[in-house]
Order: C-alpha cells, then structure tokens, then sequence
C-alpha cells in the first residue's frame, strides 16, 4: 500500500458508494430510519473532495484524513465507527510503503476500533459481520503465499458472504436492535457498505 493505491481506493470507494445510494438507504428504510445510504454518499463525497492535499506524504496521511472527513460528515452511528476504523488505518500505515502484513496489522487495527467503540462481536448484525471474515480470509490468503490482488479479493467475496448471513440474523446492537425479532429477514446496511468498502480495495489492488 503506497498513497497512490489509498486515493484509488477512496476513489473506488466513493464510486461504489455513489452508485448504491439508494440501495444502502432502501436496506436501512427495512430495519432502521433510511438514511444509511444517504449519510455515507455525505461523508465519502466529503473525503473525495480532499483527496489530494499534497502535504499528505503517506498512505496513513490520505486515510486517516478520509476517518476525519466520516467522524465529521456521516452521522449516526456508522460515522464514528468508519471514522475511527480509518483513522486507525491510516496511524498504522505511517511509512511510504507498507508490505502485505503491515496492511493486515492496519485492517486488524480498523477493526479493533470498530469494536471499542460499538462493542459488537459477530452475529449482532452489524458491520462486524462483514469485516471481521474478510479479515480472516486476508490473512488466510496471505498466509497461503496469495499476491495482494488476489488476497484483496478473497477479503471482498469473504465480506459479501458475511453481509448475505445478516439477513437471518436478528439485530443486538444499534438502531435496528429496537426492532427484536422483526429485524430478521433484512441484510444489515452497515455490513452491506462493509462489503462494498472491500470490493472497492480489490478494484483499487487489481488495476
Ligand atoms: P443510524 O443507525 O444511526 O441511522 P446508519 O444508518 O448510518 O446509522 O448506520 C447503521 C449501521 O451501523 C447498521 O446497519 C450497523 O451495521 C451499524 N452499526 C450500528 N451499531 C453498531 C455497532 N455498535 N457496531 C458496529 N456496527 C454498528
Ligand atoms: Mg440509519
Ligand atoms: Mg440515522
């Protein structure tokens, strides 16, 4: 990862987020208050906007600005807990280059902070749901000898797995936990958004 290949994936990222706006709000309408879709296009337009301020020298720089530009600009509950994934990214990633591993040590970081903050494990139906398997299937593809593409891209099909297993899930944290029961049978947004962020870093490894 250089800062290159971060801007592209915010790029992706901000594309994907783009084009499933109304998709991501339409699965939030379902199990909490519509506006999931809506709230991460605000804080990735806001990212994608600031993308390319030259004091940024590393991939951490462009990340951890991105974390600031969700904390300030997405709301709810997934703005904090992007935002601090990101920043907590973008602090482990402070040289020109980080290898494979140190990506993973970055990824693992995100996801701690993730549950720091929001004290999910999997099964809540949350976006842990998605992250935490991509990360196993980073590491298991690493691990395996995989080039980064291809591992970047076992992460994204293990993350669209985990989101697809939301949906019989019922919701024990956040907004759609309220619901009980009634929130199975949904795909949770936040793991859906997860999955996409995932897709988004294969596109980005992959060009
Ligand atoms: P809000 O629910 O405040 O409107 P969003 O709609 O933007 O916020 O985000 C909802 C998503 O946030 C949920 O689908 C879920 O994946 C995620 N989420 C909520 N609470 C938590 C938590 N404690 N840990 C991890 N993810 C969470
Ligand atoms: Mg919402
Ligand atoms: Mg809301």
């Amino acid at each position: 990862m250089d800062i290159a290949l971060a801007r592209d994936w915010v790029r992706a990222i901000a594309a994907a987020i783009a084009g499933q706006v109304d998709y991501l709000t339409l699965l939030d309408a379902a199990i909490g208050d519509a506006d999931h879709g809506v709230n991460m296009h605000r804080g990735f337009t806001a990212a994608l906007a600031d993308l390319e301020d030259p004091r940024d020298r590393t991939a951490g720089d462009v990340l951890v600005r991105v974390g600031n530009h969700l904390f300030a600009n997405v709301g709810g509950a997934a703005g904090p807990l992007y935002g601090a994934a990101f920043r907590a990214i973008g602090k482990a990633l402070d040289e020109p280059v980080a290898d494979s591993k140190q990506l993973l040590a970055a990824f693992a970081e995100g996801l701690a902070a993730i549950q720091r903050l929001g004290a999910a494990v999997p099964g809540d139906k949350t976006i842990v749901d998605a992250y935490t398997p991509a990360m196993a299937a980073f590491d298991q593809a690493l691990s395996a000898g995989a080039s980064l593409a291809t591992a970047a891209a076992r992460a994204a099909d293990a993350a669209e797995a985990g989101m697809r297993a939301t949906t019989p899930l019922q919701a024990r944290k956040g907004r759609a936990s309220y619901l009980g029961p009634r929130s199975m049978g949904h795909q949770d947004p936040g793991a859906t958004s997860t999955a996409l962020i995932f897709r988004a870093f294969a596109q980005a490894t992959a060009e």
